[in-house]
């Protein structure tokens, strides 16, 4: 699905959305579950593009359906992989996740990626503008690019409006409020949720910021 000239949600992972930027430099945002991989390089080939042309893949958070690919896909790409340092441990299972996260890690174990970067401190890549919104997980982030906001599991969409995603998985839901409203500050036309679909940002998010009061 097409967002804008240079941004695209991959068909193939609707409903857990892994995105890409293709501008000066190509940019995957987030890798989908583990059964994703295979099918985010087939998208990539009908799109033309070759996996090692792919400069970056930025993470939004360490939960299993946002690095469930990135093994695979470090190795496809030889990518630079960059995610928040509060989430790497977890990314690379130093750490263990809370309740319901940690069950699912004892069932499907993950293969990590080789090498991973923390986001540096000017919170830029190129033009991306990362923006630590902790909340869902410790160091989860969004990142803009141009008038689009990627907002990972900050909310997800449903029937064209933002809605909360379920509060148990969340390490911390009133700093995930907090999270939302300081998005809210910044300048963009786009909503890119990894769950739902894309939104015109319109009045929705001052709404639903409304609603949460
Ligand atoms: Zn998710």
């Amino acid at each position: 699905m097409k967002i804008s000239d240079e941004v695209y949600a991959l068909d193939s992972t609707k409903g857990n959305y892994v995105y890409l930027i293709l501008a000066e430099e190509i940019i995957l945002i987030d890798t989908g579950l583990p059964k994703n991989g295979e099918n985010i390089l087939n998208d990539l080939k009908s799109m033309d593009i070759n996996p090692h042309d792919i400069n970056h893949i930025l993470i939004t958070h360490d939960d299993m359906d946002h690095v469930g690919s990135l093994a695979l896909l470090e190795k496809a790409s030889g990518a630079k992989i960059l995610a928040s340092k509060e989430d790497i441990p977890y990314i690379l299972g130093d750490i263990n996740r809370h309740v319901i996260k940690r069950i699912l890690n004892y069932i499907i174990k993950l293969k990590k990626p080789e090498n991973i970067n923390s986001y540096p401190e000017d919170g830029m890549i190129g033009n991306i503008k990362v923006i630590y919104t902790p909340g869902h997980t410790l160091g989860h982030v969004c990142l803009l690019y141009k008038d689009i906001m990627f907002v990972g599991d900050l909310f997800r969409t449903k029937n064209g409006e933002i809605a909360m995603g379920p509060s148990f998985a969340n390490w911390n839901n009133s700093i995930l409020k907090e999270s939302i409203v300081k998005i809210d500050e910044y300048d963009f036309k786009w909503i890119c949720p990894a769950h739902g679909e894309p939104i015109k940002r319109d009045n929705h998010l001052k709404d639903f910021i409304n609603n949460l009061k």
